[in-house]
């Protein structure tokens, strides 16, 4: 019997919990949007969140934002990256990483990936050695960590700022430490897709005083910087606030507001995340063309994606397999595409950056497939998906065939 097709949504993110909706609208109802628009004695939501994510977080600081890629852009600026600097960045990522590098006018120089989808280390250092670059925006993508204990120390040793693209990995761990807590800065999505859901927006934490002042005059706080939740003392700003520029790209009430329950749920949805990917993981080892990311023990994932390569698979296999599925309601991501599809881009589209070679990562991307798991998925739905995706590749490769 033919397996049925999938009808579920990949796109399709749960509602916003009914204790975000209330707040939001609480916040609607006081008139009061702009985070410095405060009742005497009142607290802002933007403060609240802060406060609540960098405890959370277990960071000193956390700044409100309106974008992740506003917290790269800051965070980048914050860090002393100025016009005609190189960047290092991981080629493996998504368009706002060598956006927010573009943006404060920086060059991005992308370094390879391995076949675990992570920052090759080898490459890094040649990179770093022949750019001059003194900053490393590394960007988790997909959420697959590297080894951080060795990247740390290869930064040190490098003398690299070490700025952490945390979108795919806001809750994950490297031997028991956050990510985002590595470097001088973390930077977090709470876009629709991300692990927290406020339509657009973002948190950038640190530990650093001097830089999180920087940070926070630039994200567009006027004069009013003691009205953060987890920021440095005004003394911090005595002089950064007339150095520093107001960029505006502030966090708003209405969106701190319903980010507060679902920080308080977030570990609950990683669990579900997890059992969700690891599911589909489980039934995609069984099939030998298929090949997993390694994911080594001291990582503790957040599953909210899942990806695979069928190393076999030339051009026209990869095209069919995504159009077979794409039939039964399976909608896969392919990084091997020429021209940009939807979301997904690589290097080759990012013309603004000057044309490197990339050769290895090139070959990675070639094969590799991509999926989101939103949480609207049930198990049920997960295990059909890993029925369909094992059917059409083996039947595509069939001298894997079981
Ligand atoms: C989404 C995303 C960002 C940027 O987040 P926005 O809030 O959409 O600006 C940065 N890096 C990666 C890897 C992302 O997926």
């Amino acid at each position: 019997m033919p397996l049925p097709s999938f009808t579920g949504s990949f796109t399709q993110q749960p509602p916003i919990p009914d204790a975000g909706i209330e707040a939001a609208v609480a916040v609607m109802r006081s008139g009061r949007l702009h985070r410095y628009n405060m009742a005497p004695g009142e607290d802002s939501e933007a403060m609240a969140l802060e406060r609540a994510y960098a405890s959370w977080q277990g960071a000193r600081y956390c700044l409100a934002v309106a974008s992740g890629g506003q917290a790269m852009q800051i965070a980048l600026r914050a860090a002393g990256v100025a016009p005609g600097d190189a960047v290092l960045t991981n080629a493996f990522t998504l368009a706002p990483v060598p956006g927010a590098v573009a943006a404060v006018g920086g060059q991005p120089v992308f370094v390879e990936i391995t076949g675990d989808l992570v920052i090759d280390f080898d490459d890094l250092l040649r990179k770093a050695e022949g750019s001059g670059a003194r900053v490393l925006l590394l960007s988790h993508m997909r959420g697959h960590l590297c080894d951080m204990d060795r990247l740390t120390r290869l930064a040190a040793d490098l003398r690299l700022t070490v700025i952490e693209d945390c979108a795919h990995t806001m809750g994950a761990l490297w031997n028991g430490r956050r990510s985002g807590n590595f470097g001088l800065a973390g930077c977090f999505s709470t876009q629709t897709y991300k692990h927290m859901n406020s339509g657009e927006g973002g948190l950038l934490t640190s530990d650093d005083a001097d830089f999180m002042a920087r940070a926070t005059i630039l994200s567009g706080s006027y004069m009013l910087y003691a009205r953060h939740g987890a920021g440095p003392d005004p003394r911090m700003f005595d002089q950064i606030r007339l150095e520093t520029p107001n960029t505006s790209a502030r966090m708003d009430n209405v969106r701190a507001a319903m980010l507060l329950p679902q920080l308080a749920a977030l570990d609950t949805s990683i669990a579900a995340w997890n059992e969700r990917h690891d599911l589909i993981a489980a039934s995609l080892a069984r099939c030998p063309a298929i090949v997993l990311p390694n994911r080594p023990a001291a990582e503790r994932y957040v599953g909210s994606s899942l990806q695979f390569r069928v190393p076999d698979f030339d051009e026209s296999q990869a095209r069919e397999l995504l159009a077979r599925l794409a039939a039964v309601g399976v909608e896969l991501k392919w990084f091997g595409a020429a021209q940009p599809v939807g979301f997904t881009s690589t290097h080759k589209s990012w013309r603004y950056a000057r044309a490197q070679g990339l050769p290895r990562t090139d070959s990675i991307l070639s094969t590799l497939f991509d999926m989101r798991l939103p949480l609207t998925f049930s198990l049920d739905d997960c295990a059909l998906i890993g029925e369909h995706i094992v059917a059409e590749v083996s039947a595509l490769a069939p001298r894997h065939a079981a």
